[in-house]
């Protein structure tokens, strides 16, 4: 449905993308993930047309979105950024705009009628955009993309600004339009998107860092063993007993204050070593003062997707590399 290939964005010296390829097939629900600056607004904005490349080519279902502009942003509905809101005009004319502006072929009012059904904004029709909630303006951006039913929509950051109750319904709404459309959102939050998204396209200084399955990068962050250890006794000692230990795959020393040293342990998925960690650590006489569990959060996805070129430590071996 959208094939993207070797785009290239730059500002001035700076690259807001380099290289950046992929492809998206019909249904898919696909999250892109990366904090601000990453690069997700400006790819959105590239393949709605918003915005010119440097270099590279973006089709919309085999139309080429600058040889055959018009046809490509047929294909896609777009809620920005900063959705182009009129805020002097109430819901139903600004419908009727954006009916009028993507020159619409289906019955009018049928199917604005439908559209604020779907995105739950019948009982605000009449009234001014400028008097609605940050909740209802957001569902006003949806229904706007949703103008002349194209089969893929793209939002960007759609949950940025709402409250925790209006978060949720606009997930909801994304869920189910997930089920009917192709669909591409951006986030900087990891939960976001695991809970709508089929696959993640993590991006990271203008580069695709990672291409997966949802469940795979959930399974990474539900099976990770990081700890945090505190331990009675000579840093250094303690570090190289720890590194010895066998399903510990890492260990870093944190800090030392009155002869009590901090690490971080990572150990092999499937592998529990707090049993012979504790062993080791009592025969050497130094007690352990702490052992706590670390949350792994996108941070931690991250550096690991970058340490690893891409690849996720936790996956089973000799899986060859997607490209
Ligand atoms: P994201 O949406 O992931 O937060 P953006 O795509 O907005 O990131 O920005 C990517 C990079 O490009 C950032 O470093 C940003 O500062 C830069 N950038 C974006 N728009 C402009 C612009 N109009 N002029 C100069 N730099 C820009
Ligand atoms: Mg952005």
């Amino acid at each position: 449905m959208i094939q993207v290939e070797h785009l290239t964005k730059s500002y001035g010296s700076h690259y807001a993308l380099s290289d950046v390829s992929f492809a998206i097939k019909e249904g898919e629900v696909v999250g892109f993930l990366g904090p601000n600056g990453a690069g997700k607004s400006t790819t959105m904005n590239i393949l709605t047309g918003c915005l010119s490349s440097n270099s590279g080519t973006v089709r919309v279902n085999g139309a080429d979105i600058l040889k055959d502009p018009a046809e490509a942003k047929r294909q896609i509905g777009y809620l920005p950024e900063q959705p182009p809101l009129y805020t002097d005009m109430t819901v139903e004319e600004y419908l009727g705009f954006v009916y009028d502006l993507k020159r619409c072929t289906l019955p009018k009012k049928e199917h604005i009628t439908e559209i604020c059904e779907t995105v739950r904004i019948a009982d605000v029709r009449r009234r001014l955009i400028r008097n609605l909630s940050k909740g209802y303006r957001q569902r006003v951006g949806i229904a706007q993309a949703l103008v002349g039913n194209p089969p893929v929509l793209i939002f960007d950051e759609p949950t940025v600004g709402l409250d925790p109750k209006q978060i949720i319904e606009v997930r909801n709404l994304l869920r189910t339009l997930g089920k009917t459309h192709t669909v591409i959102l951006s986030t900087h939050i990891l939960p976001e998107v695991q809970a709508i998204c089929d696959r993640l396209l993590i991006i990271s200084e203008g580069h695709i860092v990672a291409d997966k399955p949802t469940e795979e990068l959930t399974r990474v962050i539900r099976d990770s063993r990081r700890y945090r250890l505190k331990v009675a006794g000579p840093q250094k000692e303690v570090l190289g007993l720890l590194r010895g230990i066998p399903g510990i795959l890492r260990a870093e020393a944190q800090a030392e204050r009155d002869g009590e040293s901090s690490f971080t342990i990572e150990s092999a998925a499937g592998t529990d070593v707090r049993g012979p960690l504790f062993f080791a650590l009592a025969e050497r006489g130094w007690p352990v003062y702490g052992l706590e569990a670390v949350h792994t959060d996108l941070e931690d996805v991250f550096l690991q997707l970058v340490e690893h070129g891409g690849e996720l430590p936790a996956e089973p071996a000799a899986k060859p590399r997607r490209k």
